[in-house]
């Protein structure tokens, strides 16, 4: 058996955060027919902070959220789990996308995380917080560009920001790979994802929320006034609908013009015993980002786990349950990274592996699709980078179906739409072909640099 193979021995295919006694009891389907002032589809981050949002902006307003399997079993029970303040996926991100209203999305970025930590702290939820900060390292000299890039600009928009050089990045956190750092220290960290929305289902049910699990929803009637939510057992008659579907709104006709529903993995390690953690160092516990085009990212357990994820797949069709992703050997390729990584901890077993959907989009940031006259709006596209940004896509989500205006509002993100996506087949085979090129397009470069660099200039961000 390889090393990767026998690592991965032991391991469940299922997300180290949801298997947890602290899981709860699930709450009922709907049956029966029902009325709201608002009803919210899909219970992840973003349906779960729309209710809350709309029950403290109108304690009085009667909110329904529906959500087809459990919640969290979506995208938001299967993160790293990196805390980050930008909105908008990260500086250079923000930069590239809307340049001229980078100062205003900061700030946003920064009132969001302040909320979402008050509401965290307000009502007592748990959730493993960590405030370490996020470290993105340079795993190529080549990449040291970039960081001098980040540093530059999160220093400019006041940001608590340290470089590293090589010794310094290594003695905190110990791989050959890493190469230099970027350490921001404020406003982020990690979190324990599932934990989090369990707590933001109390709260929703506290404030009054009606959630109900278990209860898709297969269709929309459009009756004027109002949207019908159908489902199984049910229907909901609402004047507005939020829909926080993430990637399974790639079946959907209209939504799937801008988005792809990609894959990404992830590993959790056994508990690292102490003289494990001594051979890292990781004595700040940082949440970590790398430079690679196939970024991995990584982050410790409140019991000294290793989180180790991303090695994007692509699925015909937008799928959001590949078969593929249910077998261990699709973890493989990940698992020799982690080992490429920390090369000194060969003697660490897995015990989880899982995967979970990205709604990717062009701008890699959330935007706000209007349906049914404005009766609803489905808010997504975050594109693996919705932790703390979910709050923020619910709340915009929230002022464009109340009518709200006002100079934020005003600005491209809200207003405008990222490009759309090729159909199939060309999505299914210019995805497999960038994939392919980006597993060594670091490495080996040749067509493969040629082939990101074309992808690029078309507007896809890598
Ligand atoms: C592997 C992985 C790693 C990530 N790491 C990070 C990270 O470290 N930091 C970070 O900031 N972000 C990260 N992200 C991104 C972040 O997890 C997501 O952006 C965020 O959780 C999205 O929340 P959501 O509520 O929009 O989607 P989801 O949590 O996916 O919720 C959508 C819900 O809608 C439900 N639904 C779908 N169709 C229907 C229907 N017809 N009827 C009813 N319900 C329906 C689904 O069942 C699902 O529960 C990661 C994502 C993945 C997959």
């Amino acid at each position: 058996m390889t090393r990767n193979r026998k690592a991965l021995a032991d391991a469940t295919i299922y997300p180290f955060w949801l298997d947890n006694p602290a899981a709860p009891e699930t709450c009922g389907h709907l049956i029966g027919a029902t009325d709201a002032d608002l009803a919210i589809v899909g219970g992840g981050f973003t349906g779960l902070w729309t209710a809350i949002l709309a029950k403290q902006r109108n304690p009085g307003r009667d909110v329904v959220l529906i959500e087809a399997g459990k919640i969290a079993h979506g995208a938001s029970g299967r993160p790293g789990g990196i805390v980050s303040t930008s909105v908008m996926h990260g500086l250079i991100n923000a930069a590239r996308v809307f340049p001229k209203d980078l100062a205003a999305l900061e700030r946003m970025g920064k009132d969001n995380l302040d909320g979402w930590r008050k509401t965290i702290e307000d009502y007592g939820i748990d959730a493993d917080l960590e405030w370490t900060g996020e470290m993105t390292v340079a795993v190529d000299k080549r990449h040291l560009a970039e960081i001098d890039e980040e540093y530059a600009l999160a220093s400019a928009h006041g940001h608590t920001v340290v470089k590293l050089n090589r010794e310094e990045t290594q003695a905190e956190v110990n791989s050959p790979l890493y190469q230099g750092a970027m350490w921001s220290r404020e406003r982020s960290g990690t979190v324990h994802p599932a934990k989090l929305a369990w707590g933001l289902r109390r709260v929703a049910l506290e404030l009054g929320v009606r959630i109900y699990e278990h209860t898709p929803m297969t269709g929309v009637e459009d009756n004027g006034g109002t949207l019908t939510i159908l489902t199984h057992d049910g229907r909901i008659k609402a004047p507005r609908v939020l829909f926080a579907t993430n990637a399974w709104a790639a079946g959907h006709p209209h939504i799937r013009r801008r988005i792809v529903a990609v894959r990404d993995r992830v590993l959790a390690t056994e508990p690292l015993t102490d003289e494990q953690l001594s051979r890292l160092g990781w004595k700040h516990r940082q949440g970590v980002y790398d430079t690679r085009t196939q970024l991995n990212y990584t982050r410790l357990t409140r019991d000294n786990r290793i989180i180790f994820g991303g090695r994007v797949g692509y699925y015909f069709n937008d799928q959001t349950d590949p078969e593929a992703d249910r077998r261990i050997g699709t973890y493989d390729q990940l698992a020799g990274y982690f080992f490429k990584t920390f090369p000194q901890l060969e003697d660490v077993r897995f015990t989880h592996a899982w995967s979970g959907p990205i709604d990717l989009s062009m701008r890699l940031a959330v935007h706000f699709q209007r349906y049914y006259g404005g009766k609803g709006v489905w808010a997504g596209g975050y594109s693996g980078f919705g932790v703390t940004t979910t709050r923020f896509g619910a709340g915009i989500g929230l002022d464009i179906l109340d009518g709200h205006e006002g100079p934020d509002l005003d600005l491209d993100f809200a207003r405008t739409l990222p490009r759309p996506i090729p159909p199939e087949p060309l999505r299914w085979i210019g995805a497999k072909l960038t994939m392919y090129a980006l597993d060594e397009v670091d490495e080996k470069g040749g067509w493969r640099k040629a082939w990101v660099n074309l992808v690029h200039k078309m507007g896809f961000p890598l």
